[in-house]
């Protein structure tokens, strides 16, 4: 599914990935770790193709077809999800608006289509539905944010969904739906890479596979042990290996 081959990033001519190499498979979830800092948006927004990281050496494969160069837009198309640790507030546009603009042009469901899809989703997630009627993540606290990129993952339905810290600055209910999502997910065969900062988000997930990023490089690889270790011993623990 995802394939990176040691991606070496330059951003404003600093070299902040120095040789990532990491395979996804299909239907695999991923988990990335690493101290503040260490590189893991970074990999996370390079992926998704964002203009201002530079690749400067290596390459990414996504479903055997080198993507490093392609347009971000190109990316969403052929089934990268990122979910962004600061999301964009959007004043004037509608929650359920701008989710069923996002249905029209991904899946090409028009505005009945999308509407029902959209209304039980919520349902499903176990959502509030007066988010629906709420500007774009206007006055959204950090939690209900999460929430609505997990529902417009689910929405979605992407190949690879990306999370970038989703279990940041967010609560003990907003932590197990954003779990929950990722789990239906993962059992309906996305491929998931989830960056994390801490392990209290792994209790409720199975991860095929868990990285250790440490300025830039992946330090350790191994399975959830290393989730435990981390949390006993901290990140300086992963450096002995
Ligand atoms: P993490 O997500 O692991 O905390 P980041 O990937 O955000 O780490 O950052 C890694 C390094 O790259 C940091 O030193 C950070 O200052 C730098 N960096 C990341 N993005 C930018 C950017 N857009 N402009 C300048 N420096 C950046
Ligand atoms: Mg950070
Ligand atoms: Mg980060």
């Amino acid at each position: 599914m995802l394939k990176v081959d040691n991606l070496r990033v330059k951003v404003e001519d600093k070299e902040i990935l120095k040789g990532i190499s990491l395979t996804v498979d299909d239907g695999e979830l991923h988990v990335v770790m690493g101290p503040n800092g260490s590189g893991k948006s970074t990999l996370a927004l390079t992926i998704a193709g964002h203009p201002k990281y530079q690749v400067v050496d290596g390459r990414i494969l996504f479903e055997g077809e080198d993507i490093t160069n392609m347009p971000p837009e190109e990316r969403v198309k052929k089934g990268i999800f990122l979910s962004f640790q600061h999301p964009v507030e959007v004043e004037g546009v509608k929650v359920i608006q701008f989710l069923q603009r996002v249905l029209k042009n991904l899946k090409g469901f028009d505005e009945i289509q999308a509407y029902e899809l959209i209304f039980n989703a919520v349902q499903e997630l176990g959502l509030d539905e007066s988010i629906l009627a709420r500007f774009l993540n206007v006055g959204f606290s950090g939690g209900e944010r999460k929430k609505l990129e997990m529902l417009q993952a689910y929405l979605v339905k992407p190949k690879l969904l990306i999370l970038d810290e989703p279990d940041s600055g967010v609560d003990v209910d907003s932590l197990k739906m954003i779990a929950n999502v990722i789990n239906k997910l993962h059992e309906e065969g996305t491929s998931i890479l989830l960056i994390t900062h801490y392990g209290r988000i792994l209790e409720h997930l199975k991860p095929s596979r868990v990285h250790v990023i440490k300025e830039g490089k992946i330090v350790a690889s191994g399975g959830v042990e290393l989730v435990k270790m981390i949390e006993e011993k901290g990140f300086a623990a992963v450096e002995a290996l």
